[in-house]
């Protein structure tokens, strides 16, 4: 097998020394890299076995920093990771390699955008990002529907740009407002939890998914029905989701596994234990992936195990339960009663904070 690697360079002349920054092609590995530059393979067998895991997958595109001095090498930077960089170093005639922190360059920039067409074109049109609209869109999803937003809604976005070597590596959103003549919402970049909160401090995000899984459709909703085996009307006490078996099922919220196994009538199940009273009841599973056991903490979004059809199961589905304090309750009315509200000193110190940067940024705060 033939493979073309093509290696864009682009000198650059600092002091007496010269830098190359190369693009790292598809295909291309850290073997051939050192051949290129006839460096010792010692250097790749003298790397610590997690360094040498994280040179195997260095993404297409990324940038290599290489010092030359009269076209002899002195020092590569190769990004490992989001954050660190294998630096080689050649002094005489040895090789050292050290781990350290790449620099970006940050800059804060900020957009306003109306709504003519849809969100990621109009967003994309004004700021040039692809991943601005995709960062808005997480943080107002339990609020907006933004593909129902209305035309002339007015946005305003403050974000940090991280680059290096001039391309844009991330973004953060430190604020960001979305008016209509419908809502007006507004989110700040909380820096102590790096969390998104309203000018009053409550949480952006609920504490529940809207669901545990992307589903077809929903079969049977919460309340009195005649039950599709035993033919008698009993009350359902949770919502049931039709989907593909293995369709990966996520855990509502952050909590502690409680339960892990058969539940009689409800096959294979998963319970979790959350905060403030509420636990969460996933049943008639395929399968649990590893790594998930009683006494386990899991995260929000964490798969949790896999629909399936065991128990008494009238097809593959999913039958999703909410406790609060000991009763079942509609999961449907989880999605906007649990609002996590900063209080005390931290709600103290989010407002002050989000005070000083409105008035550097010059926003004035719908307080209410
Ligand atoms: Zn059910």
């Amino acid at each position: 097998m033939k493979k073309i690697i093509v290696l864009i360079l682009i000198p650059f002349v600092l002091f007496a020394y010269k830098v190359d920054i190369l693009t790292w092609k598809t295909h291309y590995t850290f073997y051939q890299f050192l051949k290129d530059n006839k460096l010792p393979v010692s250097i790749y067998y003298n790397l610590k076995p997690n360094i040498k895991r994280k040179l195997r997958h260095i993404l297409t595109g990324e940038k290599i920093f290489i010092l030359k001095n009269n076209n002899s090498f002195k020092q590569a930077l190769i990004p490992i990771d989001a954050n660190n960089q294998l630096q080689i170093i050649k002094i005489n005639n040895n090789y050292i390699t050290k781990i350290v922190p790449i620099i970006y360059d940050t800059f804060q920039k900020k957009a306003q955008i109306i709504i003519k067409h849809y969100l990621n074109y109009d967003v994309y049109k004004t700021t040039g990002s692809m991943l601005l609209s995709r960062k808005l869109i997480a943080i107002f999803n339990d609020k907006i529907n933004f593909r129902k937003i209305p035309k002339n809604t007015k946005i305003t976005i403050i974000y940090n740009e991280k680059t290096r070597f001039g391309k844009v590596k991330n973004i953060k959103i430190l604020f960001a407002s979305v008016s209509n003549r419908y809502y007006h919402y507004e989110a700040f970049l909380n820096p102590y939890d790096n969390k998104y909160y309203d000018q009053n401090a409550r949480s952006l995000r609920g504490m529940f998914l809207p669901a545990p899984l992307k589903y077809k459709r929903i079969s049977s909703y919460f309340g009195m029905r005649l039950h599709p085996i035993l033919h008698v009307w009993r009350m359902h006490d949770g919502i049931d989701y039709v989907n593909k078996i293995g369709t990966p099922i996520h855990a509502v919220a952050d909590g502690k596994i409680i339960y892990k196994g058969w539940i009689r009538g409800y096959g294979k199940s998963v319970e979790i234990k959350h905060k403030d009273g509420y636990m969460t009841l996933y049943a008639h599973l395929h399968s649990w992936p590893r790594g998930i056991y009683v006494g386990k903490w899991v995260k929000q979004g964490q798969v949790i195990g896999y629909l399936g059809d065991t128990g008494l199961s009238t097809g593959p589905h999913l039958h999703f339960g909410v406790m609060h304090y000991g009763r079942w309750i509609n999961p449907l009315k989880i999605k906007n009663s649990a609002r996590i509200t900063l209080w005390g000193k931290k709600r103290k110190k989010f407002l002050s904070y989000i005070k000083k940067f409105a008035k550097e940024q010059n926003i004035a705060l719908a307080l209410k």
